[in-house]
């Protein structure tokens, strides 16, 4: 069957990565989150002192960044940068709090998007980010867009930092989600819009697993008549 390529965009904590890395464990698919590309990058710019606001150090730092991905012993794809296991430190708040900002600037984005398609033109990958099926991969062959309520979100965001032993009051959760939905809604660059063709999933109400069954579903239905 045609290996396919799948986009999944969304706001935060609408389920994205959770259901993009099951639905690719299951079609026996590489997952890539774009998100920690982004990521990855605002901890690289935070260590080294970057100025956002200056193109040549913004420039400079970019051609000094390598990101890679790595499944580790337990079958999870981990986030390095320049060789270093970064996967725990980018996911902590301090990264969520700074992220949109350096996300937004052109040149970081173009560096990633041209990354992320390197990654995915041999098909057979599921990419979850905020522009995947706008920008990175306007022909991909199946698109979703998944959303959420504010407060299962945050909730849900909440749970996850939890689980990584960061404990987070829900109000300042809140504050982020909505000020990241601000700035990566408004930006110039490639702001989060739903393609014209993707299927808009509602997360509130339903669980991961039949989330990822749905996926799944499309996604065989797709492999079809690719
Ligand atoms: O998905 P996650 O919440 O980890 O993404 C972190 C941030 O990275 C987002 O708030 C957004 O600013 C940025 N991002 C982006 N484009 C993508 C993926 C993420 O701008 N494709």
């Amino acid at each position: 069957m045609q290996k396919i390529i799948i986009a999944i965009d969304g706001f935060s904590a609408c389920g994205k990565s959770t259901t993009a890395k099951e639905a690719a464990k299951a079609l026996g698919y590489r997952y890539i989150d774009s998100g920690a590309m982004y990521r990855a990058v605002t901890h690289y710019f935070l260590e080294h002192h970057i100025a956002l606001t200056n193109p040549k150090e913004v420039a400079k730092a970019l051609n000094d960044i390598k990101i890679t991905f790595h499944v580790n012993a337990n079958g999870v794809s981990e986030t390095y940068l320049n060789g270093l296991n970064v996967e725990k430190k980018i996911r902590k708040m301090r990264i969520s709090e700074n992220v949109s900002p350096v996300s937004a600037i052109k040149e970081v984005r173009v560096a990633m998007v041209e990354q992320q398609r390197k990654l995915g033109k041999e098909g057979g990958i599921v990419m979850d980010g905020r522009d995947i099926g706008t920008v990175v991969f306007p022909d991909a062959d199946l698109k979703v867009f998944l959303t959420a309520d504010m407060f299962v979100r945050a909730a849900r965001r909440q749970q996850e930092l939890l689980e990584k032993g960061e404990l987070v009051e829900l109000d300042a959760i809140l504050a982020n989600l909505k000020k990241r939905d601000e700035i990566d809604s408004t930006r110039a660059e490639s702001p989060v819009r739903r393609a014209d063709e993707a299927i808009e999933i509602d997360t509130t109400n339903i669980t991961i697993e039949e989330q990822v069954d749905e996926l799944v579903r499309l996604a065989f239905s797709r492999m079809l008549v690719a």
